[in-house]
């Protein structure tokens, strides 16, 4: 059965971190829209100015943008068994946009879509972000107040550079969350009404979380 992963939850809930440890270990493409978007900057494509333009504000990029993204990266043979969707969709208007792309993508395929909710309180979200640093060469995650790093700016997998994100400040990781209770957090009741939504408790340890994860994919999903 083709393993299809959703994950919604709140800026600095944790998805990245736990998202990246289970693409890993299940050997499925880990897909972050915030990234795919920050690469497009980088390249300094007239898609990525465009989106530059809604990111440093904290709302959605366009949804034709993003759903050509997607399309395009989970049509690639490395989804051939699944992948994990980190960030889209967004909106109810992206969850439309995917029920196509999927409609098409699948049309001969045995798949299973399973929505995972990183569920958690507001008060230590903003905390979290704004002491997140994330390694330029390897990705990983690292948050300077939890985490005893020897050297702030050098990561202790691969030895890059630490960075912040322009969009982890304060002033802009308000907007986000704004932006996520209006159009993101409906998705879950959407997804609870076809019964393909997991609710996680997001405000435990790393370790804790992953583990309550991948028990709730041996019990959930088809192997
Ligand atoms: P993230 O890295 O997931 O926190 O995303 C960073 C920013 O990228 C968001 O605040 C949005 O501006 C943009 N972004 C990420 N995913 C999407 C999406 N599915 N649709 C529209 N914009 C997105």
């Amino acid at each position: 059965m083709k393993k299809e992963f959703i994950f919604i939850g709140p800026p600095g809930s944790g998805k990245g971190t736990q998202t990246i440890m289970l693409s890993k270990e299940f050997n499925l493409p880990h897909i972050d829209t915030g990234s795919l978007l920050r690469e497009e900057i980088a390249s300094g494509s007239q898609a990525g100015k465009l989106a530059d333009s809604y990111i440093s504000k904290g709302q959605l990029a366009p949804i034709t943008l993003v759903a050509s993204i997607i399309k395009n990266r989970i049509s690639k043979e490395d989804c051939k068994n699944g992948f994990i969707l980190d960030g889209y969709p967004r909106s109810s208007e992206q969850a439309e946009a995917l029920d196509d792309i999927l409609k098409e993508i699948d049309k001969n395929e045995n798949a299973q879509l399973t929505v995972f909710y990183f569920e958690i309180g507001q008060d230590k979200l903003i905390e979290r972000l704004v002491n997140r640093r994330s390694c330029e060469k390897c990705g990983a995650i690292y948050n300077l107040k939890t985490m005893k790093l020897k050297d702030e700016n050098t990561c202790e997998k691969c030895g890059g550079k630490l960075i912040r994100r322009d969009d982890d400040t304060e002033e802009v990781a308000i907007k986000r969350f704004e932006t996520y209770f209006k159009q993101t957090a409906p998705l879950v009741d959407l997804y609870k009404k076809r019964n393909q939504l997991i609710t996680i408790d997001a405000s435990k340890d790393i370790n804790t979380i992953y583990k309550d994860l991948t028990g709730a994919i041996k019990e959930n999903v088809h192997s």
